[in-house]
């Protein structure tokens, strides 16, 4: 039989899904907390037809999957945290580590996008989580300058990695130029993966971003070469796959997840 009292995290849960729905569905469109409209003709919601998830009254067209997804899978989350919550984080901290993970993961596989805002809100997250996990054992001011190293540090290595990229790419587009080709916009790191792994940085702070960093570039990489993998065996493979876009942000935001919470 369930739990009664597993009810309580199931509704917070649900609510925070409709709050990482909305912030997927306006942000990266209006960049504020504006009122929501219909992705597929761009008609206003009411309040109550985009909380109660009812079809949208223009169009008719359903609600998305990924609403559907979101929804289920956040309150799922919440319900398993609240049974085993993270040790480094407890339940509020967690819960609302949960919610901004799930807002930058569904606006970047959408968007390819991590929009500054949401990297700001996420820096005073992070240095919160970060200074609370620290101070434990090392006390305030030792644990706020932990988070502090460790948010230089995430930054730092990507802007390296990214500045590195952005010369591949440079060479690369010279290239493609000289051959006659139209130069594209690949770029093998986005530069909000840079602010994202800032952000991650200040939450495990130093050393724990090291961990999460080394995780999310191997499960990127080992992705990658699946991906790649599967064309060649569908002889669909170009030299171009290459150099196709490897988005590390939800893969940085898994290692983080599993080092804070696993
Ligand atoms: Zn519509």
């Amino acid at each position: 039989m369930m739990n009664v009292t597993l009810l309580l995290p199931m509704i917070v849960g649900w609510i925070a899904g409709l709050f990482i729905n909305y912030a997927a569905d306006v942000l990266p469109l209006t960049r504020r907390f504006s009122q929501p409209a219909c992705t597929h003709c761009q008609a206003s919601f009411s309040w109550k037809d985009y909380l109660m998830l009812r079809p949208c009254r223009n169009c008719g067209r359903a609600r998305s999957l990924r609403t559907w997804l979101v929804q289920i899978l956040t309150a799922a989350a919440f319900v398993y945290f609240w049974q085993f919550p993270s040790k480094a984080l407890g339940i509020p901290l967690g819960m609302l580590v949960i919610v901004y993970f799930g807002v930058i993961t569904v606006i970047d596989l959408e968007h390819r996008l991590i929009l500054h805002p949401t990297s700001l809100a996420g820096a005073v997250l992070g240095l919160i989580v970060g200074t609370v996990i620290h101070s434990r054992a090392d006390g305030l001011l030792l644990g706020a300058a932990k988070s502090l190293l460790g948010g230089l540090f995430g930054f730092g290595v990507m802007f390296l990695l990214y500045q590195f990229g952005t010369l591949v790419a440079r060479y690369r587009a010279r290239r493609m130029q000289g051959s006659g080709q139209a130069p594209d916009d690949e770029e093998a790191l986005g530069g909000g993966d840079v602010y994202l792994a800032g952000v991650l940085g200040l939450m495990l702070g130093w050393p724990f971003i090291w961990d999460a960093l080394l995780l999310g570039v191997l499960l990127g990489g080992l992705i990658s070469f699946l991906f790649i993998a599967a064309l060649l065996v569908r002889r669909r493979y170009s030299s171009d796959a290459l150099m196709t876009f490897i988005p590390y942000g939800p893969y940085f935001i898994l290692g983080a997840f599993y080092k804070l919470f696993l």
